[in-house]
């Protein structure tokens, strides 16, 4: 790894087998990731410049690419040494570590798979941008949105244009979420999983084509077991969700967060409306007891 400047610390990146400051990285415009986001990606929080559940991401990163019919370039082995270098050259110690890998670059632009093209494997690591207090404190404001995706959004690809377009309209209305609906029903966030608490019991969508299987999601899901926490999985649909008691949001690297103000109303009733719930409360306690567990057992191997 070449030295990174000191005063102004810039993000480290590996691209193709070579590790360069992120300002110097090159990648041709046949690149089928630029050209049609032909690619999938990874995003993994490092708390303590320990990987959250590096295995289930690098799991997941696997379906990935089998869903779109690209080998994995690497063994397991060899992601993790990547991974070791980046977070190891950073020098900050809580990291959001960006892996993506693309089909490369053909001779020309033409759909089908080229015959010959090496994929394009790049990864580099940034800060991570943890929750406000105000954000863990009073929760979210979110908004709903069509869920105009395609029929895999299991898969974690490129193509994001559906997200992008409804956090920007988030964005604009002052809101830190978009929440997708399909026909009726709770698909997830644009980048989170989205649970509801109703009369104490937590309900999430099943893990089907129309959502991304979060990291978080599972754990979420293990700790309200291990809690004796009554929890199902099922379609929410749209009703359910505007009169559910909490609303919670999951990602991997803001954790569990409580949505507050849905489309401009409070979210729960009596006392509690417009303010993280009971249950949230306690589920940050265990969210946050299990983080530390987890940053205390899992170095990088
Ligand atoms: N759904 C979408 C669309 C996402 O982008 C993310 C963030 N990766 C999630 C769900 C949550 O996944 P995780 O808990 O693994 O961060």
């Amino acid at each position: 790894m070449p030295p990174l400047g000191q005063a102004t610390p810039e993000a480290p990146c590996y691209l193709n087998g070579e590790y360069l400051p992120l300002s110097q990285a090159r990648i041709s415009p046949l690149d089928r990731g630029f050209l049609y986001a032909d690619g999938v990606y990874e995003l993994i929080p490092i708390f303590a410049r320990r990987p959250f559940r590096l295995d289930a991401h690098l799991d997941r990163l696997q379906r990935s690419l089998d869903g779109i019919r690209l080998p994995n370039p690497h063994p397991r082995a060899a992601w993790v040494e990547i991974i070791r270098s980046l977070v190891d050259a950073a020098p900050w110690d809580n990291q959001s570590l960006y892996l993506q890998i693309t089909r490369g670059a053909g001779t020309c632009r033409d759909m089908p798979f080229p015959e010959a093209s090496s994929t394009t494997v790049f990864l580099f690591a940034a800060p991570l941008a943890e929750p406000s207090a105000r954000q863990r404190e009073a929760g979210l404001k979110a908004m709903t949105v069509a869920d105009i995706r395609w029929g895999r959004c299991d898969l974690k690809t490129l193509a994001l244009l559906p997200n992008v377009l409804a956090r920007q309209a988030a964005t604009e209305a002052g809101c830190d979420e978009a929440i997708l609906l399909r026909d009726g029903y709770l698909s997830e966030g644009a980048s989170s999983n989205i649970f509801i608490v109703q009369n104490g019991i937590i309900l999430a969508p099943p893990k089907d084509h129309h959502m991304l299987p979060g990291t978080t999601y599972d754990v979420v899901l293990e700790l309200a077991a291990q809690h004796g926490v009554p929890h199902q999985i099922r379609a929410i649909s749209e009703a359910e969700m505007r009169t559910a008691d909490e609303l919670w949001r999951t990602s991997s690297s803001k954790g569990v967060l409580a949505i507050t103000t849905l489309d401009g109303h409070p979210v729960g009733r009596g006392e509690n409306a417009g303010k993280p719930g009971p249950l949230m409360r306690r589920m940050h306690a265990w969210y946050d007891d299990f983080l530390n567990d987890e940053i205390r057992r899992n170095p990088l191997p």
